[in-house]
């Protein structure tokens, strides 16, 4: 397990949500951190089939271009009622033909989903975050990090903060979405703990564990 020597690393996306939580995380560990899409970087096509593989085709293409580490985020909801779908394809779902992303419409697209397969009890509507991490660096060397949270997808949306499918998203054992928390809560950081919540902050837990602590 190779660790990180430097403070300066490249975030390996060019989704605004994604880039302010990963900075929100990097931040109080003393990273200074550029965006791929600061930095103009093209984005490359995710062909691959697996959130590692694709995790990692971001963070090589970052780490390449720059010259220095670059940490990327592969990630998605995973249904169990729609067999994993909109998984890796996550992202895909919100797509309008103009290249635009609309969620509200990727949103309904799943609701619509689950009731063509019936799953109108929240039993039937059992779900997964899942996020994985790749540190990347320019000589190629990957390492990845793999967090999931488990929770149930909702009807209607509710709340209004954070991105992407968080309004339809409520971790087990909570009464809020996603959507409802403040970056805190929803990372899962509670006054001197760090208690990881969402898969997000789980990835990076390890990420730190590993590439960071000696
Ligand atoms: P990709 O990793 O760039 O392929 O896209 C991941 C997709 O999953 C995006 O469309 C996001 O909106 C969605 N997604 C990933 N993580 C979250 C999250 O924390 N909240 C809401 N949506 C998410």
């Amino acid at each position: 397990m190779r660790k990180l020597e430097t403070k300066t690393i490249v975030v390996a996306s060019h989704n605004a949500g994604k880039i302010q939580e990963i900075r929100d995380l990097i931040g109080p560990l003393g990273f200074t951190a550029k965006s791929a899409a600061d930095l103009n970087f093209i984005e490359p096509d995710e062909t691959g089939t697996t959130f590692e593989e694709n995790a990692t085709i971001k963070a090589l293409a970052s780490a390449h271009a720059s010259g220095l580490p670059a940490l990327s985020d592969d990630s998605g909801l995973v249904i169990d009622a729609l067999g994993g779908d909109p998984g890796v394809y996550t992202a895909n779902w919100a797509e309008r033909p103009d290249g635009t992303r609309d969620f509200a419409m990727a949103m309904q697209k799943v609701e619509t989903a689950l009731e063509k397969a019936g799953a109108t009890s929240p039993e039937n509507r059992t779900a997964r975050f899942v996020s994985v991490l790749c540190l990347a660096w320019p000589d190629g060397h990957t390492e990845l990090f793999r967090g999931e949270v488990e929770g149930t997808v909702v009807w209607p949306p509710r709340g209004t903060q954070g991105f992407g499918y968080d309004p339809i998203f409520q971790p087990r054992g909570y009464g809020t979405t996603f959507g409802e928390m403040s970056g805190d809560q929803k990372h899962g950081w509670k006054h001197g703990d760090q208690h990881a919540l969402s898969h997000r902050a789980r990835a990076f837990k390890t990420f730190v564990e590993t590439c960071l602590e000696a």
